[in-house]
């Protein structure tokens, strides 16, 4: 099978899962997918595509620049960026992507809201629900005031939250949680609409509990080239 015949059924499948999981939810609202491209080649990007994909995750810089280098001054997809953000690569990605779903510390709202763009940097704050810190987010309890001061920044947008399940927890009980916390944001932040939940295995649950935008992966592109 081509690449390309592997990819359209792939996307067809999560397209489909998505559909059910709308359907099982009654959900009438859109969920936008973004097809998670990273450690993939340029000319899968170019595949997805032609298949209709407007909208892609990475999650390195470098690899980012590489890539966007590639399709510099053609039709280029909207990027997300979704890994965790070093603050001194923060003007890279904010040059490079259209969406940053990772801020989760105020040294990241200063370093991309530095950066001269013509729109203003679309942004969500990204919030933790593991137990323990490292794998990227701001705690719970440091939510708001994060969040405000995104909100209260000129050169950036505020969109909404993003999250990923704990590795091994269960994501109906994670994902419940992050649906209770952007309750609470959109109190206070009704621009905050966006909620950004769900991979390859667990989209069913990020549906249920109002994903608005899904990250997968591996579902569409099959499992990721190990790392060099
Ligand atoms: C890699 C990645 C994904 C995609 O995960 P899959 O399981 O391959 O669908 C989603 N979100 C983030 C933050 C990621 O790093």
């Amino acid at each position: 099978m081509s690449r390309a015949q592997e990819l359209r059924d792939n996307l067809a499948r999560v397209l489909q899962r998505i559909d059910e999981a709308r359907s099982a939810a009654e959900r009438a609202d859109p969920v936008s997918l973004i097809v998670v491209t990273k450690r993939f080649p340029v000319s899968d990007i170019t595949i997805l595509r032609e298949l209709g994909v407007t909208d892609i995750g990475e999650n390195k810089e470098q690899e980012l620049r590489a890539k966007a280098a590639e399709w510099d001054g053609e039709a280029h997809p909207r990027v997300h960026f979704i890994g965790q953000l070093q603050s001194n690569k923060a003007a890279a990605v904010a040059r490079a992507a259209d969406v940053v779903h990772s801020l989760d510390r105020s040294k990241l709202v200063r370093a991309l809201a530095r950066v001269d763009r013509v729109d203003p940097l679309e942004v969500l704050v990204q919030v933790c629900l593991d137990a323990e810190p490292g794998r990227g987010g701001v705690a719970p309890a440091g939510l708001d005031d994060l969040v405000d001061e995104v909100a209260a920044e000129p050169a950036l947008r505020l969109r909404g939250l993003m999250a990923v399940a704990p590795l091994g927890g269960d994501p109906e009980v994670a994902f419940a949680r992050l649906a209770d916390l952007h309750a609470g944001v959109l109190e206070r932040h009704t621009e905050a609409t966006w909620l950004s939940a769900g991979m390859s295995g667990d989209l069913e649950a990020a549906v249920r509990h109002g994903a608005t935008h899904l990250r997968v992966g591996t579902a569409i592109l099959g499992s990721r080239p190990s790392l060099g």
